[in-house]
């Protein structure tokens, strides 16, 4: 059977969750049997988030190959469990990168370089890059913004095409929109949604499925009247309805029909054997989700906590793995720039579990430091990250071992006892695009360590997102002080884990492990760090039941049938 394509367009506003209905569908198809795997492209002009401050477009996603991507790219992993690569993410500035990298070397013979044909087929020949590697029974590509942005206007046109040269039966059209309820009229309104589709109309594109996103249920008569304006099938108008939380979402739209109205349009049955749906296991996960025994709070400490994607995916490993503990895990943010030495024990007493998160530059660093301190000090559960077990590194020589001005290279280049320091490979790179070490290496636990007794096992593979690494000059000195390192890349001798063996539970690492948390499947380190987080809370008596729920949202799920 030809790799079948679904595309997924956003119409009316951006933040409908065209990720997570991508996402959503990717694993309900899954479920079927199919082998299915999501694909971004994003119309902005940078060759790859990676330089994008967090605030800008939220949190930077690694893959295992080391590209840096959108944050999408971690709801379509943690949703299917697959593993997703920089041929899962194009940018209009990395097609214009390769298209003028072969004009300059000659690659045209000559030609005018033109938007058509050669910025479209660029984009058409990585549309279908997956599709080739005859891996995939089904490729989802979400198309970033929104339909008549100027941007986005290269890809509907190579949408439209490949369309033409596929066959329509090859190629689905799911187009995502906003249907309001308008408080005054008392209604909900259609007219936005004939308008997105007009727009879509004169690039040349007629959806096949509109998927509504709306507060309230959509009845029948909007859905035929949505249907007959649109030009789509009554049966094909699916409502895409508010959850509390979006693992509820792949449910929602089972309910609705979606997996059913693409796999009957693209007579996938014809060509497979498909199974029934089983989505028992994530029936099973949220349940668990939505009906924990307890509550507990730990502290997030960065310094783009403003943002809500900044973090997107510690907050996401939160939440998976509470799930699987049956906890519900409170994230209390906190805004690094704001700890101090006297305030450090009225902004963070009132958690079990202080994680210090990744980051890159100097503001909010001070803070950090008195977080890993004030963890350290009550033995608190500490979790660093990235920059997070550099702090953990920096405050235990600056106080521990009594080398006062300790630091990073990257914050303070003439400190005395640079505990932290560039890699000389990074010292020679100008380029801050793409040029960190990134993606996944090795790393060898020590026996007997905590982290061994985490993962279960000797050998991990974890994604990296960095520059600096801890100094092996200063290795030994620190050793000798009572840090442990017990995360090792023999390859090059790196440290990857730091532990303090004297406290309860104090470990940072210099990967990420929030890249690689699945529904399901939750990270080692973030289970173990909630459980350590639980028992300092049921110690200290801070342990509290969840919120009541409203009982008629409570769980809906009773009545999903898939
Ligand atoms: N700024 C630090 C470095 O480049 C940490 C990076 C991070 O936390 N992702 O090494």
């Amino acid at each position: 059977m030809p790799t079948k394509y679904i595309f997924v367009t956003g119409g009316v506003t951006s933040s409908l969750g065209k990720g997570i209905v991508c996402a959503s569908l990717g694993r309900l198809l899954e479920a079927r049997g199919l082998r299915v795997t999501i694909q971004k492209f994003d119309p902005y002009i940078n060759v790859d988030p990676g330089t994008m401050n967090p605030y800008e477009h939220g949190e930077v996603y690694v893959t295992d190959d080391g590209a840096e991507t959108d944050l999408d790219l971690g709801h379509y992993e943690r949703f299917l469990g697959i593993s997703t690569t920089q041929a899962n993410n194009v940018t209009t500035g990395r097609v214009y990168l390769e298209v003028i990298t072969k004009e300059r070397a000659g690659a045209y013979l000559g030609k005018t370089v033109q938007v058509v044909p050669h910025i479209i087929d660029q984009i058409k020949s990585w549309m279908l890059k997956l599709g080739e590697t005859e891996e995939y029974d089904v490729i989802l590509t979400e198309i970033g913004g929104t339909v008549g942005d100027i941007e986005g206007q290269p890809y509907l046109e190579a949408i439209r095409q490949l369309r033409y040269e596929l066959g329509p039966s090859n190629i689905t059209i799911v187009h995502l929109t906003l249907v309001p309820y308008l408080e005054a009229a008392g209604e909900v309104k259609t007219k936005p949604t004939q308008h997105s589709v007009k727009t879509m109309l004169s690039f040349g594109l007629q959806p096949d499925v509109l998927v509504c996103r709306t507060d309230r249920p959509l009845d029948q008569d909007v859905r035929r009247k949505l249907a007959l304006f649109c030009n789509v099938e009554p049966g094909a108008v699916v409502a895409s309805r508010d959850a509390e939380s979006i693992y509820e979402v792949p449910l929602l739209l089972a309910e609705e029909g979606l997996d059913r109205i693409v796999i009957e349009r693209m007579r996938i049955e014809e060509e497979h054997e498909l199974q029934e749906s089983d989505m028992s296991e994530w029936i099973d996960f949220l349940r668990k989700l939505k009906e924990p025994s307890g509550s507990v709070r730990v502290a997030l400490v960065g310094k783009y906590v403003a943002h809500q994607d900044a973090y997107k995916s510690i907050s996401e490993s939160f939440i998976l793995a509470g799930a699987a503990h049956g906890t519900h895990v409170d994230v209390k943010y906190v805004l690094s720039d704001d700890i101090t030495a006297d305030n450090v024990e009225e902004m963070l007493g009132d958690v079990s579990g202080i994680l210090v998160a990744p980051g890159f530059g100097e503001r909010g660093i001070e803070g950090k430091l008195e977080a890993v301190r004030f963890a350290r000090e009550t033995d608190i559960p500490f979790l660093g990250i990235c920059l997070g077990m550099q702090c953990a590194v920096i405050e235990f020589a600056r106080n521990v071992c009594g080398w006062s001005d300790a630091h990073s290279t990257e914050f303070d280049p003439e400190t005395s006892q640079p505990v932290i320091d560039l890699m000389e490979e990074q010292k020679r790179i100008a380029d801050m695009g793409g040029t960190m070490r990134l993606g996944a290496y090795d790393c060898y636990l020590m026996e007997g360590s905590l982290a061994r007794k985490i993962y279960g096992t000797e050998d991990v593979r974890e994604r990296h997102r960095h520059r600096y690494e801890l100094n092996n000059v200063l290795r030994y000195k620190l050793l000798e002080n009572g840090m442990s390192f017990t995360g090792i890349n023999t390859a090059r001798d790196l440290v990857e884990i730091v532990e303090l063996t004297d406290k309860r539970w104090f470990v940072g690492v210099q990967f990420h492990p929030e890249y690689r948390s699945v529904v399901g499947k939750p990270h080692p380190l973030f289970s173990s760090f909630l459980e350590a987080a639980v028992d300092f809370a049921r110690e200290k008596d801070q342990i509290s039941k969840p919120r009541p729920r409203k009982t008629e949202k409570k769980l809906q799920l009773a009545s999903v049938k898939v």
